[in-house]
Parts: structure tokens; C-alpha cells; sequence
């Protein structure tokens, strides 16, 4: 079983990409904030010890996320193929990935660090907006549903994330570079690390994105 990850900091819009290949691949999304942000809303023990680090825009501890992509990893067959979103953000997650990938069987095949400017961060975070049903990710400026608050998918409600204040941006773009930047030179040295310019288009970064997978 091959996987991927796609890294980078908030904003940089691995969201996006990966409701792309979702569509164009047979990856499974694992994305780790989805996945908490549902255990928050169903009040499970996860979501009540995750919630108040999330509000915050800090990192949910390493045990409590390497337990959910356990699971969920576990309930596919062994030849599925995971494309993991927000997930591994620390060395200590990205070791227990190898652990996990050594007990259940399977490897990674790349790292797509997704790269982008600070300014084009912060104003793609202040703009986003998420379906509540579906995850759509949507922008007020750049990629706008037909129409205002609803998506264009499922006619869901949009939402802006809670952590998308400004001072959670902040607060979320300081950890990443403490605690996640330290994974870019340790898939690099692994040489899966595959640099990939996303200040662009979506359909940009997309088309880099599946050259890579495709070749
Ligand atoms: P973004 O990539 O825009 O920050 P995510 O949905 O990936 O959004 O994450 C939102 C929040 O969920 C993070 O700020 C953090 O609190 C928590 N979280 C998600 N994934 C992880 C993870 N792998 N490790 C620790 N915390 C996580």
C-alpha cells in the first residue's frame, strides 16, 4: 500500500487539493481536522479532550491523533491507499505514522509540500468558508459559491471555521512553523519530499499535484 501526505501551513490549501484528488484518484482523504472537528460535534471522549486545543489553534496532542488514524487506517483493507491532510504536523506523529505502517503493512510514496507566500496565506484564511454538511471549502473573493452562504454541492450551510479568527490564524501559522516546518527536512533527507508552488490557481497546484502521481 502506497500513501501521501500533503504538508504545508493553514491556508496553504490542502483542503482544496484534496477534494480534487479525491475525485481524480483512488486516495483515501484522512484528514485529521475533519476528523476531530466530527468527534468535537458528536461529543465523543476525543472530541471533548481535542476541543479546547483547536479553539485555540494548538496542537491537539501526538497520542490522541495518532489513535484516530489508527483506527481509521485499520477499517480499510490492506491494499487502500490514504492521502493523509493535516496529518502528520509533528516529528513525534510522523515516527508513529512509520510504527503504524510497520503493524498494518504499507509506506508512503510522497510528501507534496505545498508551498505559499505569508500574505496569500492570511488573506485566503480571513476569506474561507466551509460547508457544514459536505466540507466544501469555499473563499469569499477567489472562489465564491453561485450563491451567497450556500453550497454550490449539496445546498449545505457555509460557515467560517471557528480557529479562522485573526488571532487564531496567527497563532495557528507560529505553531506550524515551530512544530510541523521541522518535518520538511525530514521527509526531505528521505528524499520523498516533492516542493510544490501553491500561491497560484487551485487548478494550478492540482495539475502539479497529479503529474506527480501520474508519472
Ligand atoms: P488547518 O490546516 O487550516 O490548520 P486543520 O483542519 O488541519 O486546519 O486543523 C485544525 C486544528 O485541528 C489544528 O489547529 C489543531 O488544533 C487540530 N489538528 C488537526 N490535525 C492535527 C494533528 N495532526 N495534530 C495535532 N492537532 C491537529
Amino acid at each position: 500500500m502506497k500513501s501521501i501526505i500533503l504538508l504545508g501551513g493553514p491556508g496553504v490549501g490542502k483542503g482544496t487539493l484534496a477534494d480534487f484528488l479525491k475525485k481524480q484518484t483512488d486516495y483515501i482523504h484522512v484528514s485529521t481536522g475533519d476528523m476531530l472537528r466530527a468527534a468535537i460535534q458528536s461529543g465523543s471522549p476525543v472530541g471533548l479532550e481535542a476541543k479546547s486545543f483547536m479553539e485555540t489553534g494548538r496542537l491537539v496532542p501526538d497520542s490522541v491523533v495518532l489513535r484516530i488514524v489508527e483506527e481509521r487506517i485499520s477499517q480499510d483493507s490492506t491494499g487502500a491507499r490514504f492521502m493523509f491532510d493535516g496529518f502528520p504536523r509533528t516529528i513525534e506523529q510522523a515516527e508513529g505514522l512509520d510504527a503504524i505502517f510497520k503493524r498494518l503493512g504499507g509506506s508512503l510514496n510522497h510528501v507534496f509540500n505545498l508551498v505559499v507566500e505569508r500574505p496569500v496565506l492570511l488573506r485566503r484564511l480571513t476569506g474561507r468558508r466551509v460547508c457544514k454538511t459536505c466540507g466544501a471549502v469555499y473563499h469569499v473573493t477567489s472562489r465564491p459559491p453561485k450563491q451567497e452562504g450556500v453550497c454550490d454541492v449539496d445546498a449545505g450551510e457555509l460557515y467560517q471555521r471557528t480557529d479562522d479568527s485573526e488571532a487564531t490564524i496567527l497563532n495557528r501559522l507560529e505553531v506550524y512553523e515551530k512544530q510541523t516546518v521541522p518535518l520538511i527536512s525530514f521527509y526531505r533527507k528521505k528524499g520523498l519530499l516533492r516542493d510544490i508552488d501553491a500561491g497560484g490557481k487551485a487548478e494550478e497546484t492540482d495539475a502539479l499535484v497529479l503529474k506527480v502521481l501520474t508519472a
